[in-house]
């Protein structure tokens, strides 16, 4: 499982590698143009991405912007629908504005900070992201 963390925040960065970390390889990015930079690696490299946290709020290119340039990205490489990554936006902006606004630009989640692990986990499974049911497999 490879996860790409976007987030200006060091201490919501860390806390989301942390919550992250024991299920698969995750890249960090502080702001929207390392994000696309990262993603755009993975998908040349024949590595994409699982699933990409994304803050809203972030200097220079900030989640919106982020997620459209990602989204256009994988129109131009014939990546459409289910095939396209995951992306959960992960921001304390709760207002209808926002949270519409991701949907439309194409974001599958919405989670509002604080972030909880369990909440965050729970997401990403319903997305098809099996973290929870790899975590049962290497239990037994
Ligand atoms: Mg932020």
């Amino acid at each position: 499982m490879r996860f790409l963390i976007v987030e200006d925040n060091f201490a919501a960065r860390r806390l989301l590698q942390r919550y992250l970390s024991g299920y698969g390889v995750c890249d960090l990015a502080a702001e929207g143009n390392e994000a696309i930079e990262a993603f755009r690696q993975a998908l040349d490299e024949k590595e994409p991405y699982d699933l990409i946290c994304l803050d809203i709020m972030m200097p220079n290119m900030n989640g919106h912007e982020t997620l459209k340039l990602i989204r256009r990205i994988e129109e131009e490489r014939g990546i459409y629908g289910l095939d396209g990554v995951k992306v959960i936006m992960t921001t304390a902006l709760g207002d209808s504005k926002n949270v519409i606004g991701a949907f439309r630009e194409g974001c599958e989640a919405y989670i509002i900070k604080p972030i909880i692990k369990e909440k965050l986990l729970m997401e990403a499974d319903k997305l098809g992201v099996k973290i929870l049911s790899s975590e049962v497999i290497l239990k037994k």
